[in-house]
């Protein structure tokens, strides 16, 4: 089965609305003919902005967090129904800096991703290993249970239209990427534990892209790989750079 590649930009914390607007129409002429389906997820006061920037165009709008409620007493967060409404198409759910700063749990991963969805916006749900798990040898048990934990009542179908992110926490952010070898290896046994839980169809369907210090000079040999479906990018997904990574 082809797979349709996929490049999402994380912007994390950073691009005011005035920024969005600048980036975005310096973005568009640079992705315009990608082959690969092209994905920034902005921060939620961007949101609106960027979608009506991007209009008319092959990008598309994702969320970095979503809350599981359909309304309701709490403060600061965003529901999937404002976020359908605004056409956002997509939203990372788990990323390893919001289980760590804002203690999210598998359990509430999941209510995020069932929630998710509900409304027709696609979770590019994130899963990575620390570098003790790595160097105690626990990385595919670790992802194993990530991925089980998050997918739990999710049904084949939409399994089949999901995006799942392998992002090593220890290549978040530092500049130190896994080897190409390494993130085959993940995404391969994320595909396996697929498999195992839905069928062959449903793990030859889903997404799965590496994350973690993806630049312009690897994204090349990372998304050669054959499990590896393209990259979540952080830090270069800020830059002119991207459109590179999108190309490449
Ligand atoms: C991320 O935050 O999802 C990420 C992969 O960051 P970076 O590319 O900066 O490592």
């Amino acid at each position: 089965m082809s797979r349709k590649r996929i490049v999402a930009g994380n912007w994390k914390m950073n691009m005011t609305p005035a920024e969005t607007v600048g980036f975005i129409s310096k973005l568009k002429p640079l992705v315009e003919d990608a082959e690969a389906d092209v994905v920034v997820c902005v921060p939620a006061i961007d949101i609106v902005t960027a979608i009506t920037a991007t209009r008319g165009t092959n990008i598309m709008i994702g969320a970095q967090n979503m809350h599981f409620e359909e309304s309701g007493a709490y403060t600061g967060e965003i529901s999937p129904a404002m976020l359908e409404s605004a056409g956002v198409k997509f939203v990372i759910l788990g990323h390893s800096e919001r289980r760590e700063y804002n203690h999210e749990t598998d359990a509430e991963i999941n209510k995020k991703a069932i929630k998710a969805f509900e409304h027709g916006i696609t979770p590019i749900l994130c899963c990575g290993e620390t570098l003790k798990q790595r160097e105690l040898d626990l990385t595919e048990d670790f992802i194993r249970m990530q991925i089980k934990s998050a997918l739990a009542g999710v049904s084949k179908i939409d399994v089949q239209n999901m995006i799942i992110a392998y992002e090593p926490i220890w290549a978040i952010g530092t500049g130190e990427t896994a080897s190409s070898e390494q993130a085959e290896e993940v995404c391969k046994t994320i595909r396996k534990c697929i498999e195992e839980m839905y069928d062959e169809n449903t793990s030859d369907a889903v997404r799965i892209l590496y994350g973690g210090s993806v630049n312009a000079s690897n994204a090349a040999e990372l998304f050669s790989q054959p499990d590896i479906d393209g990259g979540l990018v952080g830090g270069a997904s800020l830059k002119p750079d991207f459109g590179k990574i999108v190309n490449a």
